[in-house]
């Protein structure tokens, strides 16, 4: 089964897109809030249809994307039920099944990092979404949120490693850059369970970790109680001003057919070269030549009074163009999708 793996750095975590490829139905498992557009995007630009956005557990270090992802796209949230956190369409128990197209995920419960981490296992038993259960060569802490080490030992021991030896392990979390591993890599080498470890080794590790509380928790815990439903609604970030999309490259773009019926609202930046600008294309009336080359160092010459939008002959060098001039403070800035090729090819007026 297709699956992405996405990382967001400042938590270090991975959050997972996997698809059923002929009918492109789509989970997505531990979104987080900060990187929504980016799974958007790519949801977008792959045409997946998501059907529903699932978390392994509350988490203490990030807030979940799932509510942001059910305001855009309508899907279902799903969470243990054991929470009973709010906003959820799919309090999930072990045993449960999510389907998508023709694939599913098993629900296992896997508890003992807090007192509600699931476990989801492909049909095919080829791979399994761990949460903070089992990491590669760790395990998810036990020092808080209700967690019990010896009850982690059991989870693992009778949910997980029971699963065959090249089930591939998709972690929560990792801070060396593993990506991912496999049931029986883990049983012979994790260093917390693996091997012969008795249940008094792997608590009486887990009960020395020392690690300091994660810098989001009081924060994190009560947001991801509301699956991610912020208690202030979030700003917009670039739509205030138009229909701007960002891409999964992380480009704000906006559309020809708009900017051609909000000509007045906006100001165009056209950053060819002067022989393209004056040449068989033509430009668009009103719009200010600065060719990429020499952006950074003359932006301040644009102005910060109304929207920017960036233009080019195919929408690539314009791209870049809208992301100098993010850089350089401009909130409101797109680039013109499709440049002046697509302008054309509307019809438009140049
Ligand atoms: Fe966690």
């Amino acid at each position: 089964m297709p699956c992405r793996q996405l990382y967001d750095q400042t938590s270090s975590t991975f959050s997972y897109l996997l698809w059923d490829a002929p009918t492109r139905e789509a989970v997505l498992i531990d979104a987080v809030f900060e990187r929504h557009g980016r799974d958007r995007a790519l949801i977008r630009e792959l045409d997946l249809k998501l059907v529903a956005v699932l978390d392994t557990h509350c988490h203490a270090d990030h807030v979940t994307g799932a509510w942001l992802m059910k305001q855009a796209l309508g899907v279902r949230i799903g969470v243990s039920a054991a929470y009973q956190a709010s906003n959820v369409d799919l309090p999930l128990a072990a045993g449960d099944s999510i389907a998508f197209g023709a694939q599913a995920l098993e629900v296992r419960a896997t508890p003992g990092h807090t007192a509600g981490c699931l476990s989801f296992v492909t049909r095919d038993r080829r791979a399994v979404f761990t949460g903070d259960a089992l990491l590669v060569r760790g395990a998810g802490r036990t020092d808080f949120q209700q967690g019990d080490a010896g009850l982690l030992f059991r989870s693992i021991r009778e949910q997980l490693f029971t699963l065959p030896e090249d089930c591939v392990v998709y972690p929560a979390h990792d801070y060396e850059g593993r990506q991912l591993s496999t049931i029986g890599e883990e049983r012979r080498h994790n260093p917390r369970i693996g091997g012969g470890a008795r249940e008094e080794d792997f608590v009486g590790y887990m009960r020395n970790l020392g690690l300091p509380h994660p810098k989001q928790m009081a924060m994190a815990v009560p947001a991801n109680l509301r699956a991610g439903r912020p208690e202030h609604e979030p700003d917009q970030q670039h739509g205030d001003w138009g229909p701007v999309i960002a891409t999964y490259a992380g480009v704000p773009q906006i559309g020809a057919e708009w900017v051609a019926s909000h000509r007045g609202q906006v100001q165009l930046v056209d950053v060819r070269s002067p022989a393209e600008f004056d040449g068989e294309l033509g430009h668009l009336k009103g719009s200010a030549l600065v060719p990429l080359d020499d952006l950074r160092h003359r932006s301040a010459e644009v102005s910060h009074d109304s929207p920017v939008v960036v233009i080019c002959q195919t929408g690539k060098r314009s791209a870049l163009g809208a992301l100098i001039l993010h850089k350089a403070g401009f909130a409101r800035v797109a680039n013109l999708e499709g440049g002046m090729l697509r302008w054309r090819e509307l019809g438009l007026p140049s």
